[in-house]
């Protein structure tokens, strides 16, 4: 069997999570805490970053620290998990849906601007597959309407756009450290704070409302409710995990562009005789291997497909439900003009599995099926 995905572990965890007890401070705000907002701020060149409970968490405090209110809309795809739209729902936002591009599945950015009404207060670009969104553009349009941008980076850490690392640009970005994910932890997250004037709100939505962490931290001699906000941090037990992950970085990454270019290069000779797509990758990017996908003809060759797979002991998937097409998503948001894209391409994709301890002759012997399939699949019609 085949799995879809396996989380990794880099090799110090069991010893990092074994300091963290002998400390015996196990709540937040310790040691690997430290370790890990430090490395992360200096790998993505931000000056401020919050260690969360997960990538879910980090958009709500988002949605907190921009005091979206009732009746405030928010500009993201369809095309993305759950968690980009609730946050903001959460705060009673309305959500407006844009059309993505059929090459990266971004959200398309020349659609974004027909999308802004007065009442528009934020755009969240998700950068799927850690390939990045049109940044410069998007970034221009919030800057000309006065908006602001956080980036759902969930998928993208250790990937760049023009040089920048995700999660870097926008006001606020986020980070997943799901098992799931690259890096991961378990559960866990992380806000980019990179708009400076954010940062001291930052810290108090984040520790329940109080300025507890300028009080540990010698700024204050006594800490008070001074804001509304919940219990985000991380665990110390969850970020001695983490910083084993985190400092082994480049080496996962690294693995797993190796194993895409694998998928790549071997379904790439197959493009134009089975009628299949590939992922895109534009020039002015660096992705993270995060996730390879192929997009068949229709869904239902997408969904054989799977099928097929699964009968030969490999697991694959496709993602999302379009949001928009959901009755939460009808009851909490709102198509912008047409649906071109965002359901004909969610119906054609199909995720092939990826991660770190994934063999490169496994990802052969997985090609090896899906070209058999396609084979069947045309010598039927
Ligand atoms: C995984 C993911 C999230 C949620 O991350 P959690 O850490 O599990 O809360 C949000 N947005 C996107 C695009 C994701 O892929």
């Amino acid at each position: 069997m085949i799995k879809f995905n396996i989380a990794p572990v880099a090799g110090q965890e069991i010893e990092f999570i074994q300091d963290a007890i002998n400390s015996r401070h196990l709540c937040g705000d310790g040691k690997y805490t430290e370790l890990c907002s430090k490395w992360l701020e200096k790998t993505t060149g931000t000056p401020k970053v919050l260690l969360t409970t997960s990538c879910t968490h980090a958009l709500e405090m988002a949605a907190l620290l921009f005091d979206i209110k009732h009746g405030d809309e928010v500009i993201m795809p369809s095309y993305t998990f759950v968690s980009t739209a609730n946050a903001f729902v959460l705060r009673g936002a309305k959500i407006i849906f844009v059309d993505i591009r059929p090459d990266t599945m971004n959200i398309d950015e020349t659609k974004i601007e027909a999308a802004i009404t007065n009442r528009t207060k934020v755009i969240v670009p998700v950068h799927y597959a850690g390939v990045a969104c049109e940044m410069d553009t998007i970034m221009n349009i919030a800057e000309r309407y006065n908006l602001y941008v956080v980036e759902d980076a969930a998928q993208g850490i250790m990937s760049t756009y023009k040089g920048r690392m995700l999660g870097s640009i926008g006001h606020l970005g986020t980070f997943s450290f799901h098992e799931t994910k690259n890096l991961v932890c378990g559960e866990g997250g992380a806000l980019l704070v990179n708009d400076r004037r954010l940062i001291e709100r930052a810290e108090i939505i984040r520790e329940k409302g109080t300025n507890r962490s300028q009080f540990i931290s010698g700024r204050v001699d006594k800490y008070t409710w001074r804001d509304i906000g919940s219990s985000y941090l991380m665990s110390e037990l969850t970020a001695a995990y983490l910083y084993s992950q985190l400092i082994n970085a480049q080496y996962i990454t690294k693995k797993r562009l190796k194993l895409w270019s694998i998928y790549y290069q071997y379904l790439y000779n197959f493009i134009d005789i089975y009628d299949i797509e590939l992922p895109c990758i534009p020039n002015t990017v660096e992705h993270n291997g995060h996730l390879f996908f192929i997009k068949l003809k229709n869904k239902k060759t997408r969904d054989n497909l799977i099928e097929y797979l699964k009968d030969r002991g490999i697991q694959a998937t496709f993602h999302y439900i379009p949001l928009h097409t959901t009755e939460t998503g009808k009851k909490y948001g709102e198509f912008h003009a047409s649906d071109n894209m965002t359901c004909e391409q969610s119906d054609k994709l199909l995720r092939l599995p990826m991660f770190f301890s994934l063999e490169e002759e496994t990802v052969i012997q997985i090609c090896n099926v899906v070209v058999d399939y396609l084979k069947k699949a045309r010598e039927k019609i």
